[in-house]
């Protein structure tokens, strides 16, 4: 067989990068047709949220600033309530995974599209992928219709990122390229996008030493674009599907489980896995790429095992159940025993 062989259909993507480029927002939605959005934000980010509507003046029917970790039901629910009563035709999103999956799912439920301001590097923006959580369960699902329909990404907004958030959201990017460097639909340009992306984020996030450095932001967020994409494009394997389970069995904290996670994923595939292994080889600048990840995220003060999370040995076999339960791609072989090994590594945090 041809070892170069691959498919790829490319998603559509409209995106507009830059400091600054945020002034340019209420001419997209005008040039969308939009003439009634609902701004969408956490209560952490209302501020933020109202100097944009304020920016797209009379085009804004409704500020909703409730958006939640998980994408609730009920969150769900009151702006879709609001959406109605307001007649709003569009959702302009502005924050991380949490707010824009707000927007995705009043995509899915209202066929209205968003409009994606990411200002963390979760890539969620990218994706035709939604989540909604109803009784403590995460239904995720694809449909176009969540696809943002135009995205904009101003590192001036990531200015106020946290550090520790910065570098676990950096590191959740990096997850998702790592997968799609591995996934068995991987292609040659989501390839190229992978390691270029782990490259920009790898590069950049030893470099920010204070928040407000313009050019770390720049660099991260050109990371979270590309690495985003690749999850988007490609089959994500045993790293989002262990750290899904976790995060929904468990309500860990989303970032904070990517990070502690990966690189015991990376040690599990690695030698299945050698095409993927050289390109986070040459992105991570190392012969040893899990050593690589480690490094990476011991200049942060961020949790580094499962354990710190607060989870318990027993919740590992819990884990590992549900893990077994349903199959999905891995390039190497997934067992209980290799998952129980793998578990208790993180957990331990073996690796340090
Ligand atoms: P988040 O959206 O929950 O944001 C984390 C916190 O940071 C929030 O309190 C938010 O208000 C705050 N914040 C965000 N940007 C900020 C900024 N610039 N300055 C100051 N504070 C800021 O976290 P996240 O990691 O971006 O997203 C995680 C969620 O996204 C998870 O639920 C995950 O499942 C989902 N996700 C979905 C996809 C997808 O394709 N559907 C992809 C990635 C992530």
């Amino acid at each position: 067989s041809d070892p170069l062989a691959f498919s790829y259909a490319a998603q559509p993507m409209d995106v507009t990068f830059g400091a600054g480029s945020i002034s340019g927002l209420r001419a997209e939605v005008e040039a969308l047709g939009l003439t009634r959005v609902i701004v969408l934000s956490t209560p952490g980010q209302a501020g933020l949220a109202g100097e944009i509507a304020a920016q797209l003046g009379p085009l804004v029917g409704a500020i909703f600033t409730k958006a939640t970790m998980h994408v609730p039901i009920e969150i769900v629910d009151e702006a879709a309530s609001v959406v109605a009563k307001v007649g709003a035709d569009g959702c302009v999103a502005v924050g991380g995974g949490s707010t824009i999956g707000l927007g995705k799912a009043l995509s899915l439920r209202h066929r209205i599209p968003t409009v994606a301001v990411p200002t963390t590097y979760a890539g969620s923006e990218m994706t035709p992928v939604w989540g909604i959580t109803e009784n403590g369960v995460k239904t995720t699902g694809r449909d176009r219709v969540v696809l943002p329909v135009k995205v904009i990404y101003d590192p001036e907004l990531s200015l106020a990122l946290p550090l520790g958030i910065s570098a676990t959201s950096g590191m959740n990017a990096i997850a998702h390229a790592v997968e799609a460097l591995w996934a068995p639909d991987r292609s040659p340009l989501i390839s190229l996008m992978a390691e270029e992306g782990v490259r920009a984020i790898a590069t950049a996030l030893p470099q920010l030493k204070h928040g407000a450095d313009l050019a770390g932001r720049s660099n991260l967020l050109y990371g979270a674009w590309l690495c985003g994409s690749c999850l988007g494009a490609t089959t994500m394997s045993l790293h989002h599907k262990l750290c899904h389970i976790l995060g929904g069995t468990f309500n860990l904290p989303h970032a904070d489980t990517h990070t502690i996670v990966l690189p015991y994923v990376l040690e599990y595939n690695a030698p299945a896995a050698p095409q993927a292994v050289a390109a986070l080889q040459r992105a991570l600048g190392t012969d040893d790429p899990v050593a690589g990840l480690i490094t990476l995220r011991q200049d942060w003060d961020v949790p580094s095992s499962l354990k710190q999370l607060g989870l318990t040995q027993n919740d590992l076999e819990t884990a590992v159940d549900a893990a077994i339960a349903s199959p999905y791609a891995n390039p190497r072989e997934v067992t209980a025993e290799g998952l129980r090994t793998l578990l208790a590594r993180a957990w331990s945090g073996a690796l340090g």
